[in-house]
């Protein structure tokens, strides 16, 4: 059986909720056969400021030179690719580009977290959901995820039905919402993820569901893998469990990045 060789979503201790060395991060990806790995940290945000969910501004330098000494340190054991992961917030699309045109990254992930100021995966924001209508809340997140593929920032949109992450569940049918998903993501060639860390949340299941990624295969949206690590020991976590969820939906192959172009296409 193949296994999955690319992990492109991983964090770094700069966001202020991951733990571990970058150093750590890459021996665990080597430890367990991977070939390729990509950073991909919590972009600061135009928004506001919290030290406990992105890096600053201030910090992006640092996180350059982090992962560039990390992809010489590791040349001979490790492909290691400059990514980001960056929110999408209406409004500050401008300064987002900007941001996002000042290094020279290999691919950017754009995630929803927030909805307005509320950032709906937040733990500490966790009681705000009592305040919201759950399935309006997800008809809105479904809404900004197609606006965020529109903007055509990103490469890849990170986790998407992240809002899934508590297990809040709609009780309306969501199937328009997501073949509009499906329509969009095509139109605009934006590629998605398969994240396994949903195994590791409340809703105990990969991002995004069977029933979904069913629909973005159908309309030939092309994939990528990432286990959303935090911790070292959690890089490559689930992707035998990941590749499966992509071949049960249909999925024959995924992609990989450089400069923000997508170079290479593997058979699953
Ligand atoms: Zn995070
Ligand atoms: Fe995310
Ligand atoms: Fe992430």
């Amino acid at each position: 059986m193949s296994i999955i060789t690319s992990d492109y979503h991983i964090h770094t201790a700069l966001c202020g909720h991951a733990s571990g060395e970058p150093q750590d991060y890459a021996r665990h990806a080597v430890d367990i056969g991977l070939l390729e790995i990509g950073f991909s940290d919590h972009a600061p945000l135009f928004s506001h400021k919290d030290a406990t969910i992105t890096m600053d501004h201030s910090q992006l330098p640092i996180y350059h030179h982090m992962v560039e000494s990390l992809r010489a340190e590791f040349a001979d054991q490790l492909l290691i690719r400059l990514g980001i992961e960056a929110d999408y917030m209406p409004g500050y699309e401008d300064r987002t580009k900007s941001m996002l045109s000042a290094y020279p990254y290999d691919y950017v992930i754009g995630s929803v977290h927030f909805l307005e100021k509320w950032g709906f995966d937040d733990p500490i924001q966790l009681k705000e959901w009592d305040n919201h209508d759950v399935n309006n809340v997800y008809r809105e997140y479904y809404r900004l995820l197609r606006k965020s593929a529109l903007s055509r920032m990103f490469d890849i949109l990170g986790h998407v039905d992240l809002v899934k992450k508590f297990d809040f569940r709609p009780t309306e049918d969501m199937q328009a919402e997501i073949e509009e998903n499906a329509r969009v993501f095509k139109k605009t060639g934006v590629v998605i993820e398969i994240n396994t860390s949903g195994l590791r949340k409340p809703a105990k299941e990969i991002y995004p569901s069977q029933e979904h990624l069913k629909l973005y295969c159908e309309k030939g949206i092309p994939i990528t893998f990432g286990s959303d690590s935090h911790r070292p020991e959690d890089v490559g976590r689930d992707f035998d469990k990941g590749r499966e969820w992509a071949m049960a939906a249909g999925y024959k192959e995924y992609v990989l990045f450089e400069k923000r172009n997508i170079v290479k296409t593997v058979r699953l």
